[in-house]
């Protein structure tokens, strides 16, 4: 039998209910489980494809074409689970399908209600995910117990113990316990009341993890088990991580939550199996090189916007034994000071994908610095487009060169709408989603990281390479690198004089791991430390 594992938050959000959902699910691969996770976030859109980066961070796109939440590309790089549009679920994709049951006159004229029908919906969503190759399914509930929202989740699986058995689920509470400087001590109220709420609702946790950063000590342990009506030995620290996140599944380990879940789960288990773990941590404190790169992007200032590639990054720099820096700068800098001003001293530059028109120029300008100065870059879907219409206007002299997207009578369209796209009205889920084949041209820069020639990579866009200016811009030095299998989308260019200079049109980043840095990012850290030190990593 599949047995449940469920992931709560308290007191405070963004405390890493996600980054801990991940290292649990790989702390039990490592011992040789079989780990399902979900992520149900209790917002209302039906899927995070529409949110402003600023609202919502990064949008993580699955094989399966589905947008969701940021910390699935945790669940993605930490462990080896297939997620696919059953591992997110909204309110908004609860309440859609419930509706659509009762306008097909599925509840036989009943009033339909939160409890039972909203939280039925959600139990179905959750069960789905049991099978016989499945040991453990560990559900994430996005969102802070005692907000409105999330109420309906934290009912429904406080009822799937009744079905399923209470010994095949487990509760864990992910909580703060602040270090008050004024009293120059930790304080255990907050998780306290936290947990408070949880039973209130009919969830006793079976573990607390304890976020800090400041160790606990017996006292403050005790304290936290006797008023939570936890054992001592289940109440978890998770110290701050200033290092690495990738040391957040070693320290869980090393106050035994694994041994926790399996002792409480009855499932049996071999021991851990961690080496590879381990090797990526030997790496990020071993490194050899040092190199630095300028990620030109609308939404510099926030992190999150760009989780996926700054996780790619570091992969590239575990892959090559080298510490990499990244700075973000907003492309309108670049507008207003120049490319050489905010881009001088790097190793690298990377461009992301965006959309919108605020701050292309600048991304352009970036662009053309890196190609003249034969500085490694990575262009990333809008990057990747970028950098076609620079070539366009400043190598092939294709005057005011442009994206349909942000100028829709430009002379030359070299970017322009996908046909699939024509007549698209709607916004949610409506652009190239997903997974899609690739054919690499033969001694290209891509065709060399990635050592072979047929790849797959996932997609989010609605613009595309024009292939009406392939020709032309081939014969000014443009190398179209990859194409789809009947060759009609571009989705690699490489500029062919140039040391390390490519551009895709899909998003490398989502598939990159710590332990298999994807080939372009481990390529672009490799070209920036031999542009740093004139040597090959
Ligand atoms: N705005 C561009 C498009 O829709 C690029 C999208 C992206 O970078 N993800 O094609």
């Amino acid at each position: 039998m599949t047995k449940h594992i469920f992931v709560t938050g308290g007191v405070v959000s963004s405390l890493g209910k996600g980054l801990t959902s991940a290292s649990i699910a790989m702390l039990l691969e490592s011992r040789g489980l079989r780990v399902k996770m979900q992520k149900l976030d209790p917002y209302i859109n039906v899927d995070p494809g529409t949110m402003s980066p600023y609202q919502h961070g990064e949008v993580y796109v699955l094989d399966d074409g589905s947008e969701t939440d940021l910390d699935l590309g945790h669940y993605e790089r930490f462990t080896t689970t297939h997620l696919t549009r059953q591992s997110n679920y909204t309110t908004g994709q609860i309440y859609q399908s419930v509706i659509n049951k009762e306008r097909r006159g599925e509840f036989l004229g009943k009033t339909v209600q939160v409890i039972p029908h909203i939280t039925n919906e959600i139990k179905e969503v959750v069960l789905q995910l049991d099978d016989a190759d499945t040991d453990v399914v560990i559900t994430e509930i996005g969102g802070t117990v005692g907000d409105i929202e999330s109420l309906p989740f934290l009912e429904a699986i406080r009822q799937i113990p009744l079905e399923r058995g209470r010994e095949n689920c487990m509760f864990i509470h992910l909580t703060l316990v602040p270090f008050l400087k004024a009293a120059g001590e930790l304080k255990t109220k907050p998780t306290q009341h936290s947990v408070g709420i949880l039973r209130q609702i009919g969830i006793q946790p079976d573990i607390l993890v304890c976020r800090t950063e400041r160790s606990l000590d017996t006292s403050d342990r005790e304290k936290i088990a006797l008023f939570c009506n936890v054992p001592l030995n289940s109440v978890i620290e998770e110290r701050d991580k200033d290092f690495s996140i990738y040391e957040v599944p070693l320290s869980l380990q090393a106050n035994k939550i694994d041994d926790l879940i399996l002792k409480q789960l009855d499932l049996p288990a071999a021991g851990a199996e961690l080496d590879g773990w381990h090797d990526i941590l030997h790496r990020l404190r071993n490194p050899e090189h040092e190199v630095s790169i300028a990620l030109v992007g609308k939404y510099a200032e926030h992190r999150d916007a760009y989780k996926s590639i700054y996780e790619a990054l570091d992969h590239g720099g575990i892959a090559n034994y080298t510490q990499v820096r990244v700075q973000a700068i907003k492309s309108e800098e670049i507008e207003r000071d120049g490319a050489e001003k905010s881009l001088a001293g790097f190793d690298a530059l990377i461009v992301p994908g965006g959309f919108g028109e605020r701050g292309v120029e600048g991304k352009v300008e970036a662009i053309r610095y890196a190609r003249e100065r034969n500085l490694p870059f990575l262009g990333i879907c809008l990057g990747m487009q970028c950098a076609v219409i620079d070539f366009a206007r400043n190598v092939a002299s294709l005057t005011d060169a442009h994206s349909t997207e942000f100028f829709r009578d430009t002379p030359h369209p070299v970017i322009c709408l996908m046909e699939e796209q024509e007549g698209v009205t709607e916004k949610g889920g409506t652009m190239r989603l997903g997974r899609q084949p690739a054919k690499l041209t033969d001694g290209s820069t891509s065709a060399i990281a990635y050592g072979t020639s047929e790849i797959t990579e996932r997609h989010r866009h609605r613009y595309e390479f024009n292939s009406g200016y392939k020709q032309q811009l081939e014969q000014a030095g443009l190398v179209i690198a990859g194409t789809s299998p009947d060759q009609s989308l571009v989705e690699i260019v490489e500029v062919a004089s140039h040391p390390w200079f490519v551009a895709v049109q899909f998003h490398p980043e989502f598939k990159s791991k710590p332990t298999a840095a994807h080939p372009l990012f481990a390529g672009l850290v490799a070209a920036a430390v031999t542009h740093h030190t004139g040597a090959k990593p």
